[in-house]
């Protein structure tokens, strides 16, 4: 259990008690690192990034991205998701640990980039250092690890319903004269965009056998160099306006791409092997980061309600009774929404990721929807200034939405919560069968006729 004054660090208030049990000395002192770290290092300098974006042309990364990554890795911040599997390398906190820094990284939108912990590379180092053979790890793992270069994921495609990876249609073919070589034809959308000079490698997800009987097996994951001839980026896509330079999403062209058949993970047809093995953490992450960038709407909407030159008729904007419930309900949602994803974190940390597979997906439908609902409540307590660049609330709020679709819609994981749920009523079935049973015996006992009552003991 922590001890005073350390349960009231502003770092570790927040944390449930339960969960601040469970957080070695080393955990504690990483999640007030990485909380110093963003308080004074990323979030006043986030004017200064958006500055050097537009004196840039916005896609080279700002040079104080650049320096703050530098200093993060000397400080020994960086690379801090990575799981003990890692070696040496891994710092050792747990799925529950590194998720209360998680949360801290979330209050700014690119502290996170500065630590390495960023999405997709979390996704993708967890990808590649699972399931490259050595040589490709020497190539494309240690240059993300050590934070040379930058990588993207490539599955959505224009054309499919993408959430459904069994219809991903971009092909992959051998030559025929050269069967060492693989040609990518097909169109696709998202994974970062090429024209950041940082962005080296493109993780694929395509379809290299239509014609196999079991839909499973038909793809392959393969590495695509970004300067790959026959790979193009036709335009970076917008998010509800935004280019979220220097990052972006492309939307991309392979006409008759080729790559060396070395450049296949773990082997032909085991896409979905590959995928199975890397949604889990990455989905948590996203959640505890957007719990991190609410708390910091939900702190604006503090200041706003309680700023002495905005009173309308007279009075505070927290003196009206309807802000009062507001900030309630907001507190209230944040703290319940922060609860749901530290319980999967610690279910992935004692039964493993499948196990979590429940845990994860609440957390995924819950997170986004409630945070992008309690940023608009923000924004409607801030006025008119809410909604323009005034604040990063609209950036915020486009961050809960569109987690509302990345890694998988929240309709498609509801349909698999329920269709699991459906599954659960057989044994309630028969637990109402003995409900029955016991009903009729008891209906003996105390002489009771069972035909002549209503709806029996249900
Ligand atoms: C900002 C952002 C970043 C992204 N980054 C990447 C990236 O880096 N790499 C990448 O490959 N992709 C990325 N994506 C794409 C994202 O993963 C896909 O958009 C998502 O998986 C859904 O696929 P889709 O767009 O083809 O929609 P579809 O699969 O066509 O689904 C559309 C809609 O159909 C409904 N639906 C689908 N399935 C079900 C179901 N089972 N039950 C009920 N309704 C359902 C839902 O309403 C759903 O929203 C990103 C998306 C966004 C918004």
């Amino acid at each position: 259990m922590l001890s005073f004054p350390d349960a009231n660090h502003p770092a570790l208030a927040r944390i449930p008690t339960w969960v601040q049990e469970k957080l070695s000395p080393k955990a504690v002192d990483y999640i007030k690192r990485v909380h110093y770290w963003v308080e004074t290092e990323c979030i006043p300098a986030e004017p200064i990034v958006k500055a050097q974006l537009a004196k840039l042309g916005r896609w080279k990364t700002p040079p104080l991205i650049h320096e703050l990554r530098a200093k993060a890795k000397k400080e020994g911040l960086f690379n801090l998701f990575l799981p003990k599997s890692f070696g040496s390398l891994s710092p050792g906190l747990t799925n529950l640990e590194y998720s209360c820094c998680a949360e801290i990284m979330g209050r700014c939108y690119w502290a996170a980039q500065t630590m390495n912990c960023h999405a997709p590379e979390t996704g993708n180092i967890e990808l590649l250092a699972k399931y490259c053979n050595e040589e490709q790890k020497k190539k494309w793992l240690m240059p993300l690890l050590n934070g040379e270069t930058s990588s993207a994921y490539s599955m959505t495609e224009p054309d499919r319903a993408s959430s459904d990876a069994t219809q991903i249609a971009c092909r992959i073919t051998r030559d025929p004269n050269d069967p060492n070589t693989l040609v990518i034809n097909g169109r696709k959308l998202y994974g970062n965009a090429m024209w950041n000079d940082d962005l080296s490698v493109y993780i694929l997800m395509a379809c290299s056998d239509p014609d196999n009987p079991n839909p499973w097996k038909r793809h392959s994951t393969v590495i695509v160099p970004k300067n790959t001839p026959g790979f193009s980026m036709v335009r970076n896509l917008t998010i509800m306006g935004y280019d979220h330079a220097p990052e972006g999403h492309g939307e991309y062209l392979y006409q008759n791409a080729r790559i060396p058949a070395s450049n296949i993970i773990l082997g032909e047809g085991r896409a979905f092997e590959i995928a199975q093995g890397r949604l889990g953490p990455g989905r948590i992450h996203h959640c505890m980061r957007l719990i991190g960038q609410t708390e910091r709407a939900y702190e604006l909407a503090l200041l706003r309600a309680t700023d002495p030159q905005k009173k309308p008729r007279g009075r505070l904007i927290g003196d009206f009774d309807s802000n009062i419930e507001r900030i309630a309900s907001m507190r209230l949602q944040l703290d319940s929404l922060r609860l749901v994803v530290l319980n999967a974190a610690y279910t992935m940390d004692v039964h493993g990721n499948k196990a979590g597979r429940y845990a994860i997906a609440q957390s995924k439908i819950l997170v986004p929807a409630t945070a992008a609902k309690i940023i608009d409540e923000c924004m409607q307590m801030y006025g008119g200034q809410g909604l323009t660049q005034h604040t990063p609330l609209p950036e915020m709020w486009t961050y809960a939405r569109f987690v509302r679709i990345a890694d998988g819609p929240d309709a498609a994981h509801r349909h698999q919560v329920g269709r699991d749920q459906l599954k659960t009523a057989g044994p309630i079935r028969e637990r109402h069968g003995e409900y029955q049973k016991r009903y009729r015996e008891l209906c003996g006992k105390w002489e009771v006729d069972h035909e002549t009552m209503v709806g029996g003991a249900l």
